[in-house]
């Protein structure tokens, strides 16, 4: 049985103070999660990481950066490594999210790119998830299984099987993020069912079979209890609520198998 994740994604929303009382209401409503209920993690601004931690210490609730370098450190202004999370006192990586794969404004992270990143992050010891998804575009003109077959193949080069475990993937169909608009429960669910065989034929049922896929993508507690009971679909990755103490627990008690 896999124990399913659920991760909050802060974004680049909030002062250290948002962060620390969030951090405080979420240790109050989750902090005794019992083992047997979901994973859970979030993911604050860089530079709000260590208060988190702080607030966060000896609860059931995970904190992780929102990107990592592939390089222990070095001349690569503005980055943070995964020395330097695992040094503030957290153990998650979120990788490849679409709004850094399609990042405005900004160099786009590819595949090839994730695929460093993941590697360096997995050498490190960390915990990673690492996000795919297809846009709009590619899935109204039938591409939707292409993409996410050359994401995973790009991003996923060269882990041995214990290293895929060790990730979570997030789907999180672009079109679906912050949009409002759910995948509904099959869409989901074909989608991650897509990404086992692909997993499955690439490495092993065995090995397919116990890694963690979530969902991501206007995820509420109105719509988790059906996303998450599809059979593929292994937790939620939450953006937009996961800033709200109550809604995030909400969906953290809805992902409970
Ligand atoms: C996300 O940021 O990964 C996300 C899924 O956002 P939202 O829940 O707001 O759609």
């Amino acid at each position: 049985m896999r124990r399913p994740v659920v991760g909050g994604n802060w974004k680049m929303h909030g002062t250290l103070q948002a962060a620390r009382d969030l951090a405080r209401a979420l240790a109050a409503r989750l902090g005794r999660q019992p083992a047997a209920g979901a994973e859970i993690v979030v993911f604050p601004p860089a530079v709000h990481l260590v208060a988190v931690v702080e607030e966060l210490k000896g609860t059931a609730v995970g904190v992780g950066a929102q990107n990592a370098h592939f390089a222990a450190s070095g001349a690569y202004t503005g980055e943070v490594s995964p020395t330097m999370i695992l040094d503030a006192g957290a153990a998650w990586a979120l990788l490849g999210h679409s709004e850094r794969r399609h990042f405005e404004g900004g160099a786009p992270e590819d595949d090839a790119l994730l695929n460093r990143k993941l590697k360096a992050a997995l050498a490190a010891g960390m915990r990673p998830v690492l996000c795919i998804g297809e846009t709009l575009a590619e899935r109204e003109s039938g591409r939707t299984e292409a993409v996410l077959g050359g994401q995973l193949s790009g991003s996923l080069a060269g882990l041995s099987s214990e290293e895929l475990v060790r990730t979570v993937l997030a789907y999180e169909p672009v079109w679906a993020i912050g949009t409002g608009k759910t995948a509904t429960p099959e869409t989901a669910q074909e989608a991650h069912a897509f990404v086992r065989r692909w997993l499955a034929g690439r490495f092993s049922a065995e090995t397919a079979g116990e890694v963690r896929v979530q969902y991501g993508g206007s995820v509420k507690p109105e719509n988790a209890a059906a996303l998450m009971a599809m059979p593929d679909v292994d937790g939620a990755l939450v953006g937009g609520a996961s800033l709200a103490a109550a809604a995030f627990a909400a969906i953290v008690t809805a992902a409970r198998r």
